[in-house]
């Protein structure tokens, strides 16, 4: 019973009553970080302060119990333990016991670092949902430190050509991490006015940026310049520059079409293919539930190894007896 996993609008774990990343508002549920499609406003809701301070006033769960990484939390005869996934500032894995068994979620994870940090630890568990977004065979990312001199160098030949540098990434989590990952090469940065507010609450959340200014319509020199992937008018803006998409879906040709940019890195803040391969062997689990992106595909390729998988988000409505 404990390893009932069932999805509609969100997993859950029904014999609990608990909800995770639900896309309606429930009574208690967990918020694996801070990106929009993941915060509603809950009764209350169970996140890490980081993703708390992320979350802009608006759209904040009414209520909220808020849990570092690491710490242990009761939750009836369950225990509740949450730990750092990789993917931004506060996102947590949400890993759950109960009668000697386990059940961990993933929310949205990358199990690589840069900048010579460790791989994100992966708590073992008997069934794991994991997120599946690059599930396909095709999608195999670059070692991120060599990405992310690749970009760095990108951006050097720009500037030194009096061309400005573009950088694609989405504003919340993704434009910031790769500030950081650029600040060893000394840049200093644009933003476009979207990515700005971001950036603050980055800062405001505990980790500080490199220094940075906010576009105002007016042509910047000798800057990276920061712009989420669609709506370009600023971008135009620039006079001459150059853009470069940051984003895993760079391994999709198709996909890095429609973006239009001049060139593409595929730095991602989500595990590629062979890296979700890892997170299901390091956690140790006998079964797997998929969701988002590649469900199918990536729960079919679990199967042809051997493993027992099921795209979870496919099965709307359908509850999982296990
Ligand atoms: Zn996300």
């Amino acid at each position: 019973m404990t390893r009932e996993v069932v999805w509609d609008h969100g997993v859950s774990l029904p014999g609990h009553r608990l909800w995770l990343d639900p896309l309606v508002v429930r009574s208690f549920a967990f918020i694996s970080h801070a990106h929009t499609d993941h915060a509603r406003r809950h009764k209350e809701a169970l996140l890490t302060p980081q993703t708390l301070a992320l979350i802009p006033e608006a759209r904040r769960p009414r209520g909220w119990r808020m849990l570092g990484y690491g710490e242990a939390m009761r939750r009836g005869p369950a225990t509740v333990t949450l730990h750092s996934a990789g993917h931004m500032l506060g996102s947590a894995q949400l890993h759950f016991e109960h009668d000697g068994t386990s059940v961990l979620y993933t929310g949205d994870i990358k199990l690589r670092q840069p900048g010579g940090l460790p791989d994100t630890f992966v708590p073992k568990a008997d069934t794991l949902v994991l997120e599946s977004t690059y599930g396909r065979p095709h999608f195999r990312f670059g070692d991120p430190d060599s990405t992310i001199e690749a970009i760095a160098r990108w951006c050097r030949l720009a500037l030194d050509s009096r061309v400005t540098p573009v950088l694609l990434c989405h504003a919340l989590g993704k434009t910031e991490e790769v500030m950081l990952a650029l600040e060893q090469y000394g840049f200093s940065f644009a933003l476009e006015k979207r990515c700005a507010p971001c950036a603050r609450d980055y800062a405001a959340a505990g980790r500080p940026l490199p220094e940075w200014v906010e576009l105002n319509g007016e042509p910047v020199s000798g800057r990276v310049v920061i712009a989420p992937p669609v709506g370009k008018d600023e971008v135009r803006r620039l006079g001459r520059y150059r853009t470069a998409l940051i984003s895993g879906w760079a391994k999709d040709a198709e996909f890095a079409r429609l973006f239009g940019a001049d060139a593409t890195f595929d730095l991602s803040d989500h595990c590629d293919f062979d890296e979700l391969m890892e997170v299901v062997e390091l956690s140790g689990a006998d079964q797997v539930y998929t969701v988002h992106g590649y469900t199918e595909d990536f729960a079919r390729s679990l199967r042809k190894r051997g493993i027992r998988a099921w795209a979870l988000e496919a099965n709307e409505q359908l509850a999982l007896a296990l």
